[in-house]
């Protein structure tokens, strides 16, 4: 990840839309059961080289709802491993896509204090014109 989504969401579908990786699964695909959008954490890349901010926090409609959470990179493995938040998908040969498998990239600019503690991503969400 490193952006989730929390209990807040309203299942509206604008983050599935506009995630240009499609790291947003619906609430009927959450590998983790919770009745939510999930973000899939081997997916996300926060945007970067794509958007200046991340899209899904940009415009969803729920304020709060989704916050940063930890970079996806080795030293985070055992914070990811946390089956209750996340459900990694593996590989065909049953390997879990775990940062140690493959980091992705994330936001540098955005410290550590800054993650993992419900910290907002977007306040307001963007008017669409
Ligand atoms: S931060 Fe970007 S890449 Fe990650 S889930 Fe949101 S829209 Fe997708
Ligand atoms: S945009 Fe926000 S409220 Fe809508 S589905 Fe995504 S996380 Fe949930």
């Amino acid at each position: 990840m490193s952006v989730i989504i929390d209990e807040s969401c309203i299942t509206c579908d604008a983050c599935l839309q506009n995630c240009p990786v499609e790291a947003i699964v619906d609430d009927s695909n959450n590998p983790t059961g919770a009745n939510r959008y999930y973000v899939q954490p081997e997916k996300c890349v926060e945007c970067v080289g794509i958007y200046d901010d991340p899209q899904c926090a940009s415009i969803c409609p729920s304020i709060g709802c989704i916050t940063w959470d930890m970079p996806f990179s080795k030293e985070f493995d055992n914070h990811f491993s946390n089956e209750g938040l996340y459900k990694l998908a593996s590989t065909k040969e049953g390997t879990i896509k775990s940062p140690a498998f493959k980091e992705r990239k994330y936001r540098e600019d955005i410290p550590l204090k800054m993650r993992g503690v419900k910290k907002e991503v977007q306040v307001e969400p963007i008017e669409k014109v």
